[in-house]
């Protein structure tokens, strides 16, 4: 029987489980709530449970037949600062804090290949069960890797996914190579002399120079990187001084950068530096950069991109499993994880509705099995002996 098949016994529950989630979302490093409720089930399945893996992570282990190699599949636990506009029974009860993003979705579907796997065990070797926590920017990967997770539980290959909006339920789409942008954050202080609004040659104006600031920042992209090499810088934050007729002392800017290699974020914050110190000198006043990594690029190996094809394929058919998916400039922080072991990250269609992150997003619980069928599937295939 397909694992499709299987889970879809598990729907109900699984169904219930996801909305009970979404009622009780989490903020990122905070899912305390979230992290037992996963706990407990693993251990209700007979599965292993380590708690307290980089803070609020868990991670279960799982063994099948005898077996050298093992596959980790991840998903990711926390909610968003923002407030609910969906008016469902099972609307969040934590106001300004929402599972805008899908991840009660992502760790339910993880939950139900964690209960069909430990049911049916047919694979050879070891499957660890990553829940992360803090995937929204506050470096939930980072923390499960920097408490040793790959060196407790070695993995092989790791798999993840994300809820896609806009595409059917029961479709998957992946594309080889780099597939999402990696992400630094950056706030630049601008430092002049404060004077009155009407004598600005008292003083240095810190405004101005940082609106060339800003302008310049985006010849880096144009001039500097090679134009094959897709990149975005943004500002998005940008403030200085309380009063009509004072020129203040300083102004600030921030926002963030997005590119498709380590190098290229390497470039991009080389240029920053030199135009946020260069161009505030030739205006008389100092600036300076904090300059943040977020995200890694997301890059799928060849190996485990054609893995998730494979199985997905298997369940849905080839004419479902889109290969070739365009890039995104968003970014994830699994990509971390994949830069250590080798893996991949597909696209489950969550069917028509709001694109996360925005407050009438939900998750479509018929997606539920189509998530955990192919974190399933993809073991059953993956740790096959012989
Ligand atoms: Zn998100
Ligand atoms: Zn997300």
């Amino acid at each position: 029987m397909s694992p499709l098949d299987s889970i879809r016994k598990y729907h109900p529950e699984l169904t219930e489980l996801r909305r009970d989630l979404h009622a009780h979302p989490e903020l990122g490093m905070g899912e305390h709530r979230t992290a037992e409720i996963v706990a407990q089930k693993l251990e209700s399945f007979g599965v292993e449970v380590h708690r307290g893996v980089g803070r609020t992570g868990v991670v279960g282990v799982l063994r099948g037949r005898p077996g050298n190699r093992a596959i980790g599949l991840r998903a990711d636990m926390d909610a968003l600062p923002i407030e609910e506009a969906n008016d469902v029974p099972y609307r969040s009860r934590t106001s300004g804090v929402m599972h805008a993003c899908g991840h009660d979705g992502h760790t339910t579907m993880l939950l139900g290949a964690a209960k069909y796997l430990a049911e049916t065990r047919n694979f050879d070797g070891t499957v660890h069960f990553i829940f992360q926590p803090g995937e929204e920017g506050c470096g939930g990967a980072l923390a499960m890797l920097e408490d040793g997770l790959f060196q407790r539980f070695p993995c092989d290959a790791i798999y993840g996914m994300h809820n896609r909006p806009g595409m059917p339920v029961g479709e998957y789409a992946i594309s080889e190579g780099p597939a999402m942008a990696g992400g630094a954050f950056f706030d630049i202080t601008v430092t002049g002399k404060g004077a009155h609004g009407a004598h600005p040659d008292a003083g240095m104006d810190p405004v101005i120079a940082a609106c060339h600031i800003a302008t310049a920042a985006q010849t880096i992209v144009a001039r500097n990187l090679n134009p094959a090499d897709p990149a975005v810088i943004s500002i998005t934050k940008i403030g200085g001084g309380d009063a009509y007729n004072v020129i203040p002392e300083t102004a600030t800017m921030s926002g963030t950068a997005r590119f498709f290699s380590r190098k290229v974020g390497e470039q991009i914050e080389e240029g920053m530096k030199r135009v946020v110190a260069g161009v505030a000198a030739g205006l008389g006043c100092t600036a300076e950069i904090d300059w943040r990594l977020i995200f890694a690029p997301t890059v799928n190996a060849a190996d485990a991109t054609d893995a998730y094809v494979a199985a997905a394929s298997e369940l849905v058919g080839e004419g479902k499993v889109t290969r070739g998916k365009p890039p995104s400039m968003g970014s994830e922080d699994f990509s971390f994880m994949m830069e250590q072991v080798p893996g991949a990250y597909i696209l489950v269609g969550n069917g028509e509705g709001a694109m996360p992150h925005n407050p009438r997003y939900m998750f479509n619980d018929e997606a539920i099995p189509f998530g955990a069928a192919l974190y399933a599937r993809i073991v059953e295939r993956g740790l096959k002996a012989g």
